[in-house]
């Protein structure tokens, strides 16, 4: 069995589709008694085997399921995606207050990497708006939030199934805008495209380094869920509903599979930065890089964001995502060279200061 990355291969012991608490209950008991591990799985788009294991696969689709819309909260089970939490969510006008930048993920696999969303940087990471997780620990269902067990709460957010396997979550909705107008920013460098993604009233900013014939071209996507003024140096504009912008990579995912390139692995690197060490970061490692480094459907991402109170994230204050998504394409380099290179660049991370996303395929 693989994941997202393609890098990593391991055959369970025995693969579990639970559809109930009760049943992830039972299958831990069964790890237990013989001895294996239990490695709960959402839509294994992870990229270096941290939803796979030789012991007992705990495939969470099974558990899926939004009750309770409600305003202000809604409850997903674990391997609901966050397309079918929308789904649930937007007849009623509600949606999370952060949703990542691709929709076919589970609730319970992106909590427990934190989520990161084009919202982040009013918002923080998904996993800051939870009202409430049942997550499985010793043989039981238990209630965690910020008042009840808050050491759970705390363990299994960014946790990376490590610590509990979560059943259910309380998301936190907000209202949800009809349309959106997304704002096209260049930028001069990495310093600028910070610069400017501080200073935005935008509601939802992304940040894209595209190579070009001299060197690197930088560029802010800044989306506006009302009435605001377009921002200063925007060169184009594109007016969508909330679900189609929220949905937005569907049509790139389906020309990449199309082509081959979505099953080809993926050497991600993500790593945190600290605000005002990012640009030289980001500079220094773009500099050293080429088409062939990234592969030819690789993106770059830069994304300043807030984070609450999730320990596990171990994100620096004021963080910066530096996202070197990679695609070993025939003709590009290889996968060992490509994870050569994001062992480097996690290196240089961790000497001003920063950390990994651990998702991504980083060697340690
Ligand atoms: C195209 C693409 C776009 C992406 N965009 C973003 C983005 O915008 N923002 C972002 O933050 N990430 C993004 N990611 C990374 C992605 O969010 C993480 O890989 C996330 O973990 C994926 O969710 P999943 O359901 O596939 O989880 P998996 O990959 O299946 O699991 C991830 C981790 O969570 C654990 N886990 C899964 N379910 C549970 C559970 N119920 N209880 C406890 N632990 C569990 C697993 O054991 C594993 O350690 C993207 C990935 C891809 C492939």
């Amino acid at each position: 069995m693989r994941d997202f990355g393609g890098i990593v291969e391991r055959v369970p012991a025995r693969s579990v589709r639970p559809r109930s608490a009760d049943e992830v209950v039972e299958a831990l008991r069964e790890a237990r008694t013989r001895r294996l591990d239990a490695v709960p799985r959402g839509c294994g788009h992870s990229t270096f085997g941290q939803s796979l294991t030789n012991g007992i696969c705990l495939d969470m689709r099974g558990l899926a399921g939004v009750e309770d819309v409600a305003p202000g909260h809604a409850v997903a089970a674990a391997g609901t995606t966050w397309r079918e939490v929308l789904a649930a969510t937007l007849p009623h006008g509600l949606a999370p207050p952060v949703l990542t930048d691709f929709l076919d993920v589970t609730v319970g696999g992106t909590i427990s990497a934190g989520g990161v969303g084009g919202t982040s940087h009013l918002h923080g990471t998904q996993a800051d708006h939870l009202l409430a997780l049942d997550v499985v620990e010793d043989g039981r269902v238990v209630p965690c939030s910020p008042r009840v067990r808050p050491e759970l709460f705390g363990e299994v957010r960014g946790g990376l199934g490590r610590h509990g396997v979560i059943t259910s979550a309380t998301l936190r909705l907000v209202p949800a805008p009809e349309r959106v107008l997304t704002c096209t920013v260049p930028c001069r460098d990495a310093a600028d495209l910070l610069r400017l993604q501080d200073g935005l009233a935008a509601d939802d900013v992304s940040g894209q380094a595209k190579p070009s014939p001299d060197g690197w071209r930088y560029e802010i996507k800044a989306t506006l869920y009302g009435d605001g003024p377009v921002p200063p140096g925007t060169t184009g504009t594109e007016e969508l509903p909330f679900l189609a912008f929220a949905d937005r990579m569907r049509p790139d995912v389906e020309e990449l599979v199309a082509l081959g390139e979505w099953a080809r692995p993926h050497p991600w690197a993500m790593v945190f930065l600290p605000r005002e060490r990012a640009a030289d970061v980001i500079e220094t490692t773009l500099k050293g890089m080429t088409p062939h480094d990234l592969g030819l459907s690789g993106v770059v991402l830069v994304k300043a964001l807030r984070v609450g109170h999730v320990p596990m994230l171990a994100a620096p204050p004021e963080p910066v995502l530096f996202s070197v998504l990679k695609t070993a394409s025939p003709g590009c380099a290889s996968v060992s060279d490509m994870l050569a290179a994001n062992r480097a660049l996690l290196d240089r991370a961790r000497a001003v200061g920063g950390t990994g996303y651990r998702v991504g395929a980083i060697p340690d």
